[in-house]
């Protein structure tokens, strides 16, 4: 799952973004408004979480306008004070959740996965489709015979954009920007390497490959 991390505390932005590349998501970093407002509107993310204070502008402003141009993922707004003006004022402008420094990142990581949850129609961290069931929290899927299997981090990602729309055909080039982020250069075979590994577990017949055109999730085989 592909996630836009705005902050400008470099030392905070670093350590999230080791936590959250463990917790299954590929981080696009920036530490500015302008860029921030620009990767928002070009770049498919399932979700953001976005400083306040930065130093070329307010996170809200940047909100406000991507909201504006219907970028509409959730985001998650970090505020540095216990301020109750900040937080009814990022909800207005259109986040989803909001969270105060200092905090846990395990608390992040937990309302992140809810407010995606939640813009995917669901309401508990099992993703069910056909046969399997991912588990978000364990990064394990459950197999039609009953029993798991743990995942890569790599592994996950893929799988987890597959199940969460099945019958959707997803090109490579589309996959590829959910697993990795944009100073990433994975090779070319990558995709496919993962997809022979996941077969493996999920069976050939589970992920089609529609030729020329890319992978789908098959929960009726
Ligand atoms: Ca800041």
């Amino acid at each position: 799952m592909r996630l836009l991390l705005v902050e400008d505390d470099h030392l905070l932005a670093n350590g999230l973004t080791s936590q959250l590349e463990k917790a299954g998501f590929s981080i696009d970093l920036t530490h500015t408004a302008k860029e921030a407002l620009s990767l928002g509107k070009q770049e498919d993310y399932r979700a953001c979480v976005l400083d306040l204070g930065l130093p070329d502008g307010s996170g809200l402003d940047v909100l406000r306008s991507w909201r504006a141009e219907k970028a509409d993922f959730p985001v998650l707004i970090l505020t540095a004070r216990a301020n109750w003006q900040d937080k009814v004022n990022g909800l207005k402008a259109g986040a989803d959740d909001y969270l105060a420094k200092p905090f846990q990142s395990e608390e992040l990581i937990a309302r992140l996965y809810a407010i995606i949850r939640r813009s995917e129609g669901r309401g508990h961290a099992l993703m069910a489709a056909g046969r399997f069931e991912l588990d978000e929290h364990r990064q394990t899927v459950k197999l039609s015979d009953g029993t798991e299997a743990s995942l890569t981090g790599t592994e996950f990602r893929l799988l987890r954009c597959l199940m969460s729309r099945p019958g959707q055909v997803f090109s490579k080039e589309q996959l590829m920007e959910q697993l990795y982020n944009l100073d990433d250069n994975p090779s070319d075979n990558v995709i496919e390497a993962y997809i022979r590994r996941l077969r493996k577990l999920v069976g050939a017949d589970t992920i089609v490959t529609r030729r020329g055109q890319g992978y789908m999730f098959n929960d009726t085989p």
